[in-house]
């Protein structure tokens, strides 16, 4: 390529304590910049504002620190709402996104059945609403979605490489109007994460291949707001031994409480290299 420095990231949101898939994503994430002599981004993804709390935000630094991690750059999404607001007001300027007034609920019982964690395709249900409609309704909470037919309208079609997939056509139709900025939250996973990449000059977005799908959208952004298209690597994810992705629900250890329990964050970060104790699946 050009000889430009990688740069990768590790994102997390600050909703829980890390566990061992998090702990090998952000291993592949900050050994892909440093074995090509690259810089490492650590993002806290803290726009829930509901659900992000500050002790999880200094657990995800204690652990990744423990495992032997070192970032050159620390940022956090709550910084940054402003830009994410003004990515979405170009977008209402361009009449690209519509106020969405839906409870869960009305979007649950008229939505197409979702693909296994996938949410719900939005129905569309406020997406012709007229002018008057959206003012006697202005008052009341509601988030805004990208009118996703009018979106590929403008970009054509769209493409994105995947380090392991390949080429990837994207599909983002199959999403449907997703969310941009939230009910509570001047902007969603999307938006943001999409504005971020750009902004920390991201080469290399090295995630789990549960946001594959996701990406499709980013691309769709990407191309809307003018901004760079990085590579993806989306790898597999650790599974627990019932071949389920690790959740806390389902009772997989925190690294808190690996290194409770008497564990060495170095070994561990090298057996995890090496793939040792990592059951992976697509
Ligand atoms: N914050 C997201 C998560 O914790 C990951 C974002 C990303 O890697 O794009 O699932």
């Amino acid at each position: 390529m050009s000889g430009e420095t990688v740069i990768t990231r590790f994102a997390p949101s600050p909703t829980g304590r890390l566990h061992l898939g998090h702990a090998a994503s952000a291993i592949r994430a900050h050994d892909y910049a440093r074995e090509r002599g690259g810089r490492f981004v650590l993002r806290i993804e803290d726009i829930d504002g509901t659900r992000s709390r500050p002790e999880f935000v200094a657990g995800i630094l204690e652990d990744l620190a423990w495992l032997g991690l070192r970032w050159d750059l620390l940022v956090f999404q709550s910084e940054r709402l402003a830009k994410y607001q003004a990515a979405l007001e170009t977008l209402k300027a361009r009449g690209l996104v519509y106020p969405c007034f839906c409870t869960r609920a009305e979007i649950a019982a008229s939505a197409s059945a979702p693909q296994g964690d996938a949410a719900p395709v939005y129905p569309g249900i406020c997406r012709d609403l007229t002018v008057e409609e959206v003012t006697a309704r202005a008052h009341l909470a509601h988030c805004w979605r990208l009118d996703m037919a009018k979106a590929v309208a403008i970009t054509g079609a769209l493409a994105w490489h995947d380090a392991i997939a390949g080429a990837v056509v994207a599909d983002p139709l199959a999403q449907g109007d997703v969310v941009l900025a939230r009910k509570d939250a001047p902007a969603s996973y999307h938006l943001a994460v999409t504005l971020d990449d750009a902004a920390q000059g991201v080469t290399d977005v090295v995630r789990g291949v549960d946001l594959f799908a996701a990406t499709d959208v980013h691309r769709v952004l990407q191309a809307l707001l003018g901004l760079p298209v990085p590579s993806y690597h989306h790898h597999p994810l650790v599974v627990d031994a019932a071949g389920r992705r690790l959740a806390k629900r389902d009772g997989a250890l925190s690294l808190a409480e690996m290194r409770e329990g008497g564990e060495d964050g170095a070994t561990l970060a090298a057996r995890v290299r090496g793939g040792d104790r990592l059951a992976t699946s697509w």
